[in-house]
């Protein structure tokens, strides 16, 4: 009876997303056990072994599964064979990856909090009420050197810092889930792999800085990360995780979600917040920064989704393991949507300082049928190309900056050499002229400008003194705007001249 000796779990993302539908088949020396809740007490001497979420050593994937696939797959449980794609965990893919942030993903069942208990979840938590001070939690995020994972890389403990030490008689905690950039989708997926985790990640921030109240901002095109949200948050509230007095102690905190319309402008953090305050979502001018005059005035603590996955791991495994990956300046892991003209397309996380040639070539396979690849787009509509020439800087804040990109949220867009970088910049550059909110002029107008003046070029109409002009047009842009929008808005037509100049050339006309 397969039942009796067979365990079937539906789990969040397993990463290698050209392959999928996935599945893993593993076995287990011991018995199956049910996932009983446990008692507070148990906490303390770490429940869950990790056994759970660990990938066995015999593991099998199978690629491309379909419905008819399973009794198949089911037979081979027995007999070893099986007509369905198999694929290859041994794959540098796999390998060269450092599950931090995704340590859960494609193990644990995202709808269940028994799963996430398994694997070691709330332990943070319960060790953080018990036994640590909030000054205490503050200055061992600050030690593990994390920065804020959604573009700029703010010093996360820095930043924790400012609002635990805020005069306010309210504080809030929020998570900015406004994941907007084409091509990303790594906090849709850590949302609907392990939710749990990122309202650990918050309860404890949110103890940090004296807040009891979070908010989760989300997209509404994300309803499966919705839903799994909305019952994380239900499973936490029975149990008593999240609510009043967490875990016996004197500590309350509430998470509410808000959706968001979907403008990219809303992932801006004044935008975002005037959006949860029902207003209509546009920037405002810092300061006051939302450590110190937020959401409703009260002083706010603003993370993204990957920033507050990083929290409970840290907590779990000390300030030092943390800062001991990495390069000098850019501690721990980041997670990539690999995306575009690649041969493995999905979800990485890999050591800061990765170089690009690995994640491309050894981690992604390079281009599909013998192609070559030409650039790498990271960081989004505010990012920048990178050429295959520089493919052996690591990967890492400072030397994406350098290289004219940014590291942004993790977007990351493979081209080859059938791409043409000025179509790439007339692509970004419309979508920031749609995704403008009108509330500044250089911005509003810059951007259509830009957008003509690159179409002009594209369609080979353009002359030198059209060129010198779109240079002149996004320095204003540049320099001028509002928001982190308009100012970056100019970044892939920076770059795309830094380094593929070549390509305008050809097209204008003299
Ligand atoms: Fe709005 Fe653009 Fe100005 Fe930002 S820079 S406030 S998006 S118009």
């Amino acid at each position: 009876n397969l039942t009796e000796t067979v365990e079937v779990r539906g789990v969040g993302c397993m990463r290698l997303c050209c392959q999928g539908p996935l599945v893993e088949v593993g076995s287990r020396e011991e018995p199956l056990r049910s996932w009983g809740l446990p008692k507070w007490s148990m906490w303390r001497s770490g429940v869950g072994s990790g056994e759970e979420c660990k990938q066995s050593l015999n593991s099998k994937l199978y690629e491309k599964v379909t419905p008819d696939d399973a009794p198949s797959i089911i037979a081979a449980l027995n007999e070893g064979e099986t007509t369905v794609q198999q694929g290859d965990l041994t794959h540098p893919f796999f390998t060269y990856q450092m599950p931090i942030v995704l340590e859960n993903s494609g193990k644990i069942d995202p709808e269940r909090i028994q799963s996430y208990i398994a694997a070691k979840g709330y332990q943070a938590l319960y060790h953080v009420l018990r036994e640590m001070t909030p000054n205490q939690v503050v200055d061992t995020i600050t030690r593990s050197g994390l920065r804020g994972r959604g573009g700029a890389g703010y010093p996360t403990g820095v930043k924790w810092a400012t609002v635990a030490k805020a005069k306010g008689d309210r504080k809030f905690v929020i998570c900015n889930a406004d994941e907007g950039d084409p091509g990303a989708f790594m906090d849709r997926s850590v949302l609907e792999s392990d939710p749990h985790r990122v309202l650990e990640g918050m309860a404890i921030a949110a103890y940090a800085v004296g807040a009891n109240q979070g908010y989760i901002y989300i997209r509404a095109e994300y309803p499966v990360a919705i839903n799994r949200l909305q019952t994380a948050i239900r499973q936490a509230q029975r149990l008593g995780i999240l609510g009043s007095q967490i875990f016996d102690s004197r500590f309350d905190f509430k998470i509410d979600i808000r959706i968001g319309a979907g403008a990219y402008v809303c992932g801006e953090e004044t935008a975002l917040m005037a959006s949860i305050e029902g207003k209509r979502g546009t920037p405002h001018p810092r300061p006051p920064y939302p450590a110190e005059s937020g959401l409703w005035g009260y002083p706010t603590l603003i993370n993204n989704v990957e920033t507050y996955a990083n929290v409970a791991p840290i907590i779990r495994k000390g300030a030092d393991w943390f800062a001991n990956i990495g390069t000098s300046k850019s501690k721990g892991t980041k997670v990539f949507a690999l995306a575009g003209k690649i041969r493995n397309t999905g979800l990485i996380e890999v050591p800061m300082g990765t170089s690009l040639k690995q994640i491309v070539e050894a981690m992604g396979g390079g281009v599909p049928n013998g192609g070559v690849v030409k650039a790498v787009q990271t960081g989004g509509p505010s990012g920048g190309c990178i050429p295959a020439a520089a493919f052996d800087s690591p990967v890492d804040y400072e030397s994406l900056t350098q290289l004219g990109s940014m590291m942004g949220s993790g977007g990351m867009i493979v081209m080859d050499e059938t791409t043409n970088m000025v179509d790439v910049a007339r692509f970004f550059m419309e979508f920031c002229m749609d995704e403008s909110c009108g509330k500044c002029i250089p911005c509003r107008v810059g951007t259509v400008q830009l957008y003509k003046l690159l179409t002009k070029i594209s369609e080979g109409k353009a002359s030198l003194a059209d060129l010198e002009l779109l240079e002149e047009l996004c320095d204003m842009v540049k320099h001028t705007s509002l928001c982190g929008l308009g100012q970056s808005a100019p970044n892939p037509v920076f770059s795309t001249l830094r380094y593929f100049r070549d390509e305008y050339l050809v097209l204008i006309s003299h």
